[in-house]
């Protein structure tokens, strides 16, 4: 979790009593940031090791906030969990995150995150149909990334749920994948395009020769199954000689580039160097 370097993290602390003002004052906030336009998408790259070109850009929300200034979305998402307001949240990262992909120079994938409680609304197959006509993007650059826990959540969302949003052309990653309460039987149930490896096993693969094993694994696996991998949190070169060299589709990562608003990367030219 990022703080703000400024000390005021702790007003957003999630376990916060829901008693407490500050928790109203922050509840109330959010329920406002919406409108009052306080919300912003940043987009990161991802680069395909085939060709070194980015293939797309994961959508990660940043909120403005008036007195905090720009905030991560792990010191504010929780408490909009927690708050009810995630779905309307999520509605409003959808369409712009569609509507932003829509407009880019070179047709480009774009991935958005959701949050388990989105995908438990019944009809949320219809929003997103929603979201790709009203911005005229096409269903194949549009890719949701869930993680597993929406698997396991109560009101847990079934492979029916998933095969509803594919019809519509939409692809399904799965993130973070190997964290939390992993499990390959979810791979068989559930019907995904892509398996995002997460960060802590990109990372520690480098040092660590069983992590390495692990994620030489996850690949092989993920192409016996049909399935993409995209590695996660690259962050030096030779994380990315390791994902190279395990046959790994995709990276991610501060090495290619940090999240940044979409103009960022207009401004430059739609190639990127040989990773
Ligand atoms: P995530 O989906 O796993 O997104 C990747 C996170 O890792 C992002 O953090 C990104 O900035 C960070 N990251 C990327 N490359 C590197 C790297 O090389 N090293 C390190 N250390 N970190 C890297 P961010 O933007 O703070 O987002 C955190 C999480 O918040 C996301 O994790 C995702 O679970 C959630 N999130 C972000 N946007 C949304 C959204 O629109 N809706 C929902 N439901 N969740 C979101
Ligand atoms: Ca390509
Ligand atoms: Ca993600
Ligand atoms: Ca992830």
């Amino acid at each position: 979790v990022k703080a703000n370097g400024r000390g005021h993290f702790r007003i957003f602390d999630p376990d916060m009593e829901a008693q407490t003002s500050n928790y109203r004052r922050i509840r109330q906030e959010l329920g406002e940031a919406s409108a009052k336009n306080e919300f912003e998408l940043y987009f990161q790259p991802m680069v395909d090791l085939a060709d070194g070109e980015i293939s797309g850009f994961e959508a990660l929300l940043r909120w403005r906030h008036p007195r905090e200034g720009l905030l991560a979305p792990g010191s504010f998402l929780p408490v909009a969990e927690k708050a009810g307001l995630v779905n309307d949240i999520g509605r409003w990262v959808l369409m712009e995150a569609c509507a932003l992909a829509a407009a880019l120079p070179r047709p480009m994938r774009v991935c958005v995150n959701l949050s388990p409680t989105q995908l438990e609304q019944p009809g949320f197959a219809l929003e997103v149909a929603h979201a790709l006509a009203s911005s005229g993007l096409a269903p194949r650059r549009l890719e949701l990334e869930i993680t597993e826990s929406s698997f396991l959540a109560e009101g847990a969302i079934t492979s029916a749920c998933l095969h509803e949003i594919r019809a519509l052309g939409v692809t399904i990653a799965l993130d973070d994948f190997g964290t939390g309460y992993s499990a390959l039987s979810h791979l068989r149930a559930f019907p995904v395009d892509r398996i995002k490896i997460d960060k802590s096993f990109v990372q520690e693969a480098v040092t660590r020769p069983e992590t390495a094993s692990i994620v030489r694994t996850i690949i092989e696996l993920a192409h016996d199954l049909n399935m993409k991998t995209t590695g996660e949190g690259v962050e030096t070169e030779a994380q990315l000689r390791l994902l190279r060299r395990a046959g790994c589709d995709e990276i991610q990562g501060y090495l290619v580039s940090r999240p940044q608003p979409i103009g960022t990367f207009l401004a430059k030219s739609g190639r990127t160097r040989e990773p």
